[in-house]
């Protein structure tokens, strides 16, 4: 009986292996995970309805759009079976603390076997007429699926990290709210000294308070546009970004060499080239047909 196990086994690795050439397949087939990446959800009673529904609705519309599954960190070997949303406005005490801890807004941690996705909304995020409330959804949906592709995410990179997930909230809320401003806004000269930020642009590898901290975004759309100038389609130049270089597992130990892979390009190469759209950075925007789920099909 063991033995047709073992076979069975063995038969279900090498189908696997040889339907394709992604070795973190059979990772996330392991038959001691569950089959669906599950999302859970904390929503306090300081929240409206109306917030509480959008909350699950566009998660919802998100998944289909960037489907994940179960997997098993590279680094920790921990399970990680999907993720655990608490939400709640912004008040004297924080509802979950005792559970997730003193935070704010931010995948931190984790409650079992799920990630925690904490959204603390202010007053102002909650019934003012921005559309921050969604946006924030898709940026911290967005860390998820980089976590998924990347099995664990073992990178604390600052521009890679935030530039791409602010990147993809700016998309979400010019496709559903038609607000193409809020992307024009993280390329504002007026706001944004590129010329700076550009000369001492290796500090926004790393996390901390930072000057210029919206140039992340112009770096993600810079790099698109110079794959595109190599010859990949948009929605190929956006993959490339978004999942093949997690796919690639970077770490800090090694990401610029992934990063060399996936693009073939230095990143010091790719710091110079910035240069040539600084004084125009509008012309980094994505072209008005791209669609966030082109990009990932
Ligand atoms: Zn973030």
């Amino acid at each position: 009986m063991k033995n047709i196990f073992l076979s069975i086994a063995i038969s279900t690795v090498f189908l696997t292996v040889s339907c394709s050439s992604e070795s973190d397949d059979f990772i996330e087939t392991d038959p001691q995970l569950p089959k669906l990446y599950d999302f859970n959800y904390n929503l306090h009673s300081s929240l409206n309805q109306y917030y509480k529904d959008s909350i699950k609705s566009i998660i919802g519309r998100l998944e289909k759009i960037m489907p994940m599954k179960p997997y098993i960190e590279i680094s920790t070997n921990k399970q990680v079976y999907g993720a655990s949303v608490y939400s709640w406005k912004k008040g004297v005490t924080k509802p979950y603390e005792s559970l997730i801890g003193d935070t704010d807004q931010c995948i931190c941690g984790y409650i079992n076997n799920n990630l925690v996705m904490s959204l603390q909304m202010t007053e102002d995020n909650l019934n003012g007429d921005g559309k921050f409330k969604y946006a924030l959804l898709a940026h911290e949906f967005f860390h998820l699926y980089q976590h998924y592709n990347s099995k664990g995410l073992d990178l604390s990179h600052f521009w890679l990290i935030e530039g791409q997930a602010a990147t993809i909230e700016s998309l979400f809320v010019k496709e559903n709210y038609f607000d193409s401003n809020y992307l024009k806004n993280f390329l504002n000269k007026d706001i944004i000294l590129f010329d700076n930020a550009i000369k001492k642009v290796s500090d926004y590898e790393g996390y901390g308070e930072k000057e210029n901290g919206d140039i992340t975004v112009f770096m993600i759309l810079s790099l698109s546009k110079i794959l595109q100038t190599e010859g990949y389609s948009e929605e190929e130049a956006f993959k490339m970004i978004f999942v093949d270089f997690w796919k690639s597992s970077p770490q800090n130990s090694n990401w610029k060499t992934k990063f060399k892979e996936i693009f073939s390009l230095d990143v010091e190469e790719f710091y110079q080239k910035l240069n040539n759209y600084k004084d125009n950075p509008e012309s980094v925007i994505p072209s008005s047909n791209l669609m966030i789920k082109k990009i990932f099909n």
